[in-house]
Order: structure tokens, then sequence, then C-alpha cells
């Protein structure tokens, strides 16, 4: 199976969850083949793979799973935003609307350099909220987002319009 089709496989439609009428689409079983685990790291260290990146931000939880292995290939440094409350030093936060009420995401002050060039990762880009909150979080601690990775993107939410300029680079788009 080429290389592409074993990832499309390994990505799981749950149905109605995490609540009635969504359909989820589950990474698990990706992440526990190991070829397309390596695939996906390899794919998005490729497409970057040019450019000097300096640190890797990824987004809780999933995106750390990608974010990790993808900044040991650049022999760049990694960045946890996190959700509201979990990150134990002084944080910037921003907050978004999601379908039903907000949520907060945080990350450290001093998680970069003055001009650390920056990839953000994550696993699903949706309506894009999260991922336009991330990039506001780097900015305010000094980076400069050279782009966005997600392995899935869910183009009839349209998030990548919310992005401005931002290179958003997805692996498979639904
Ligand atoms: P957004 O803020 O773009 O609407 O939602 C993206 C965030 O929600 C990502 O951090 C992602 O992990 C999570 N997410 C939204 N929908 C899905 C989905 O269908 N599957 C997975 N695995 N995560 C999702």
């Amino acid at each position: 199976m080429d290389l592409d089709r074993l990832i499309n496989d390994r990505i799981r439609d749950i149905a109605d969850y995490p609540k009635p009428g969504v359909m989820f689409k589950d990474i698990t079983p990706l992440l526990a083949d190991h070829v397309a685990f390596a695939g996906v790291v390899d794919a998005i260290v490729n497409h970057h793979g040019r450019g000097t990146i300096d640190k890797i931000v990824g987004i809780e939880a999933r995106g750390f799973i990608l974010a990790a292995p993808v900044a040991y290939h650049f022999g760049a440094g990694f960045v946890p935003v996190r959700k509201k409350g979990k990150l134990p030093a002084r944080t910037y936060e921003e907050t978004y609307d999601l379908e039903y009420g907000t949520e907060t995401i945080q990350m450290h002050v001093d998680a970069f350099s003055p001009g650390d060039r920056v990839l953000i990762v994550d696993d699903v880009l949706a309506t894009g909220g999260t991922a336009k909150a991330a990039a506001e979080l780097v900015r305010r601690g000094g980076g400069e987002v050279v782009g966005l990775s997600v392995l899935i993107e869910l183009s009839f939410l349209h998030g990548r319009d919310r992005l401005g300029d931002l290179d958003v680079h997805s692996l498979v788009t639904v």
C-alpha cells in the first residue's frame, strides 16, 4: 500500500464523539502503525526541510505526539501549548470561541529566544480557532511563526481562512 493510502486507511471515523452530530477523526490506529507514524513525521519534516527552524510548538494533547519527533528531526526545541492551568511557570494565554463556550490555551512567557523561527504542529485543523490562538501566543512570546503543519485538515470548516497568510500544510484534506 502506498504511504498516502496507508495514512488515510489508519484514520478512523468515530460518529457522535465527543458529542452527537460530530464525526471525530481518531488517529490512534495511525500512531500504532510505525510505518504510517514515521511517514507522517517524515512528510512534515520534508515539507519544511529547507529553512532553519528553532522551535516546534505542539498543541495539547495529540499535537505533542507529532511535534516531538519533528523537533528531534530538526534538531529543534519543543515547546508545549497547553490548556489553561497545566503549565507551572508564568504564561501568556489566549481565549477563543468553541461551538459551545470558550477554550483558553497557555504557553510559558520564556519559551523562545527573540526571533526564534517556530513551526506549530497539531493533529487536526478544524475551525482554526486553536491554531490562530497558538500563533498569537508564539508572536507574543517573541517567536516568528514560519508555518503550521497538521495531519488532517477539515476543509469544510474553512479553518485556513482564519489564519491569514500563514503557511498551512496538511497531509490529509477531508
Ligand atoms: P479547531 O480549534 O481548529 O476548531 O479544532 C482543532 C483542535 O481540536 C485540535 O487541537 C484537534 O486536536 C481538536 N479536534 C477537533 N476535531 C477533531 C477531530 O475530528 N479529531 C481529532 N483527533 N481532533 C480534533
